[in-house]
């Protein structure tokens, strides 16, 4: 039996994920000319889940699971053009070291710095996190400004926080009366979809206010049975879900790869939205794809998916107040 006060399964879980990257290597049985490819020590560290380890083929480093969470040597090569350690300029953004206003009409608040994983080409992979969790200077902000309906809890990742800590966020922002909408942006249920339990759901059931999530899943081989079960669960609250995957060199950069992903969301209910042309980020050259080949690509599921399964081709730039559509551009 658990003691009284033991943390919740998901966060259990959480403390299993590999962050040594020598017992990883074990794990993987990586050949010695394998594990002289993969990145022994970084400031953005390991941080993968043991479901997705255990995704991985052994021997191999040949893998979309493998190239997204396991950093190789190549993050190393700096200096790529047009790579920078904040390629959103979101610093230029800040309300707070945590809140950024960048958009009309929605704000985003950097909850915490903790991931389920760490996705080796995250555009915030430098970013400059604020441990503590209480927002009380973004609350003041965001009740001064009504022209601000829409709050988007990222990070990092919102689903790392505790209920606890969650429920006093949401109680915060729903008693502000001009806001109408929270967006979650979360990437934790493909990685630990225990997260998704019942305390979690009856959270969100409690919530006055709409409730969006935003998932991020880049290959099919992340959506299997628990992880479907789990966002099941969320869409069972009527909570609409969609998807923003980013085109990955060596991932997910085929249209048979691609299509196989939008189908399968759709399947499962979730909207594929947006594909995302890679944040220049430093430490993840090795990831880009050229535009061209974006476009082609985008082309090809055209004619392999209807047209709603066909996510919009997008890239950030830094400064601008919308996402550029690359498909008209
Ligand atoms: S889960 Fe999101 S915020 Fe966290 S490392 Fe991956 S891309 Fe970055």
């Amino acid at each position: 039996m658990l003691p009284l006060h033991s943390p919740p399964l998901w966060r259990q879980i959480q403390r299993k994920n590999f962050t040594n990257i020598e017992k990883l290597l074990e794990f993987l049985q990586l050949p010695p000319e394998l594990s002289a490819k993969v990145l022994k020590k970084n400031s953005f560290p390991l941080n993968l889940p043991l479901r997705l380890a255990e995704k991985i083929p052994k021997g191999t480093i040949d893998d979309p699971i493998f190239r997204q969470f396991v950093p190789l040597v190549e993050e190393e090569m700096t200096g790529s053009e047009g790579f920078s350690c904040d390629p959103l300029l979101e610093n230029s953004f800040k309300k707070t070291p945590r809140l950024l206003h960048k958009y009309h009409g929605r704000v985003l608040l950097v909850t915490t710095g903790s991931c389920a994983m760490h996705c080796r080409y995250c555009f915030r992979r430098h970013f400059d996190y604020f441990p503590e969790p209480t927002f009380t200077e973004e609350y003041q902000l965001i009740a001064d400004d009504p022209s601000v309906n829409e709050v988007i809890l990222s990070g990092g990742d919102p689903l790392s926080l505790s209920d606890k800590t969650l429920r006093t966020l949401l109680e915060n922002l729903s008693a502000i009366p001009h806001i109408k909408k929270i967006r979650f942006h979360t990437r934790f249920p493909i990685g630990i979809p225990e997260r998704i339990d019942d305390e979690f759901i009856a959270l969100l059931n409690s919530c006055r206010l709409r409730i969006w999530f935003v998932i991020h899943c880049n290959h099919p081989n992340e959506l299997d049975e628990d992880v479907s079960n789990a966002l099941e669960r969320i869409q069972k609250s009527g909570i609409v879900i969609l998807n923003q995957s980013v085109l990955l060199k060596g991932v997910n950069d085929t249209p048979e790869t691609m299509a196989a992903l939008c189908q399968l969301l759709v399947d499962k209910g979730i909207v594929p939205y947006y594909i995302h042309q890679l944040d220049k980020v430093e430490g993840a050259a090795h990831f880009e794809v050229p535009e061209r080949e974006g476009l082609q690509l985008i082309e090809k599921l055209r004619r392999l998916l209807p047209g709603y399964a066909v996510p919009r081709y997008v890239r950030e730039v830094g400064g601008d107040l919308h996402k550029t559509p690359l498909e008209s551009s």
